[in-house]
């Protein structure tokens, strides 16, 4: 049978990637000289493959071949720019499978997840394509008499992307294609837990520019937090960074980037909840609690963490819900039948194991699951807790399949629970009553980025701007307007008269 490490390595072959200590990219690969980390496949615990991290010179190298490509690649028309994310786009179809593999091996996604993954950035491309030729700026009137007001968006400059594991190409893919059809050179500094899926993207993103002979403005750089990511968030010459991660990183890195008042898009941590009502579909809502709960083995920014149930169907759901999570089929990600894969490493096993002795410390009861499975990989079963609002630990994200049911009697009372966390990102209502639904999404209702109706909490689409409110960063990134964040924006005025009328009815005659 192929090991997973044998189909690793037979993907990255395939894309003409046999030097695996490249790990950084500055128009060509750049033979780095720091430390060897190893890519650890979290589901047998072996090495998929190892490469040599940049050091600060590596760095230097890279952003000076970004800001030169800056240069160049703002002056190409944005629907030519657009041609080449249309290029990035066909090739990702075409490897499609090849990465959707790679996605699950190296971050234990199941495979239909890995490729859904890869559908992501397809879709962004598609996206970008037409965003390329709708770039829209207003006008507007001026006060003054033969006068033209309007406002342009121009290119930002080099922009850094750093992102996490559990999306580790997704996350570049909503930044990278609008940021090149907005203009923008970038620099990507992958979660090193993830290695091996950035090189193959990046080798796929140098061939689209190459087949348009455009400047290399797709670049990649691996390294420490310390030597790398500070480096990068205290660049000057970058004006954006977009960072996906952790609260704690995000709030590092967003002090770093204000401190040299530049910008920054932070797509940080959630702490989602579903509301069911009494009147909700139970059926409806169990399919998409429990993919919402377990998808990605509890490892996605939008995983349903808290459900707030109607007491009167509360028994009902908890005991569905059970049920439901003690048949999952949980091991190897690649398998077909298989739904759950492992968790990213043992440090996320003990913190899920933290998790549970503290919420039954608070008062907390473990309805079922939340074993660690003996064996190779790092491999648990999802856990249902009985648990109260007011208790701690359901205030933190734990990045873990853990589900806490808290019992309301009231939509009001829910609804204060839901926005009584830190973290605002994604959020859910199941009803059949229109009165509840609109109350859940008025503005006394949820305070996150995203709020549904009769759909999970995770899963959202490409096509609306993404992301979260309050501890998750405030970023958009994706559909929508978000593409705003990756240009500047100018006013113009233009006097088409023989005049010099000033604004305000302000008079300054330096005849008289
Ligand atoms: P993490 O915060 O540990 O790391 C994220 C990235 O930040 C990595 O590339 C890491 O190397 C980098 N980083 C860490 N410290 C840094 C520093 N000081 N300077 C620069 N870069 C630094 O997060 P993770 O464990 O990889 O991912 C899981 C977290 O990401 C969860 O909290 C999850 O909710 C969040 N997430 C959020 C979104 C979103 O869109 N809101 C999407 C995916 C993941």
């Amino acid at each position: 049978m192929t090991t997973h490490t044998e189909i690793a390595q037979q993907v990255l072959s395939g894309l003409g990637i046999t030097d695996l200590e490249s790990a950084a990219l500055a128009g060509d690969w750049l033979e780095t000289t720091g430390d060897v980390v190893q890519s650890i496949d979290p589901a047998t615990g072996q090495p998929l493959g190892q490469i040599r991290l940049a050091d600060a010179d590596d760095y230097e190298r890279v952003v000076q071949v970004t800001q030169e490509a800056f240069k160049a690649w703002r002056q190409w028309p944005a629907p030519r720019r657009g041609e080449v994310v249309r290029t990035l786009g066909e090739l990702l179809r075409e490897h499609k499978d090849d990465l959707g593999s790679l996605v699950s091996l190296e971050v234990g996604k199941i495979k239909s997840e890995g490729l859904g993954e890869v559908q992501e950035m397809i879709d962004m491309a598609d996206l970008a394509v037409g965003m390329s030729r709708q770039l829209y700026g207003k006008s507007m009137h001026s006060e003054r008499p033969e006068h033209r007001m309007y406002e342009q968006w121009h290119p930002l400059g080099p922009t850094g992307i750093i992102t996490a594991f559990n999306f580790p190409v997704a996350v570049w893919a909503w930044n990278a294609m609008v940021a090149a059809v907005a203009g923008n050179s970038m620099i990507w500094k992958p979660s090193l837990k993830a290695p091996l899926t950035a090189l193959a993207v990046s080798r796929l993103a140098c061939e689209a520019l190459e087949r348009h002979s455009a400047p290399p403005i797709f670049n990649l750089i691996m390294g420490s937090d310390a030597e790398i990511g500070e480096r990068l968030s205290g660049d000057r010459r970058l004006p954006l960074i977009s960072a996906t991660g952790s609260v704690r990183m995000g709030r590092r890195v967003g002090q770093v980037v204000a401190g040299r008042l530049g910008r920054s898009l932070l797509e940080l941590g959630g702490n989602n909840a579903i509301v069911v009502m009494d009147d909700a579909d139970l059926d409806l809502t169990l399919r998409a609690v429990v993919f919402a709960a377990v998808g990605t083995a509890g490892q996605r920014c939008t995983t349903c963490r808290r459900l707030f149930v109607h007491r009167s169907v509360a028994d009902t759901l908890r005991q569905q819900i059970a049920a439901a999570f003690s048949s999952l089929a949980i091991g190897d990600p690649m398998q077909d039948r298989v739904l759950v894969g492992p968790l990213i490493d043992q440090e996320a096993v003990d913190n899920m194991q933290k998790a549970l002795v503290e919420a039954q410390e608070q008062g907390g009861k473990l309805l079922c699951g939340g074993e660690v499975i003996e064996g190779d990989g790092y491999f648990v079963r999802p856990a249902l807790v009985d648990a109260r609002a007011d208790m701690a630990v359901t205030c933190e994200e734990t990045f873990a399949p853990i589900l806490y049911v808290i019992e309301f009697d009231e939509l009001e009372e829910a609804i204060a629970a839901h926005n009584a966390v830190p973290q605002g990102l994604s959020s859910a209502i199941f009803t059949r009553n229109l009165q509840n639904a609109e109350r859940f999404l008025a503005a006394t209702g949820s305070d996150c980025g995203i709020a549904n109706v009769n759909i999970g909490t995770s899963g959202a689409e490409i096509g609306g701007a993404f992301g979260g409110e309050k501890d998750t960063g405030g970023g958009r990134e994706a559909g929508s307007d978000a593409w705003k964040t990756y240009m500047r924006r100018q006013t113009c005025t233009i006097n088409h008269s023989d005049e010099l009328p000033l604004a305000q009815g302000v008079e300054f005659d330096i005849a008289s």
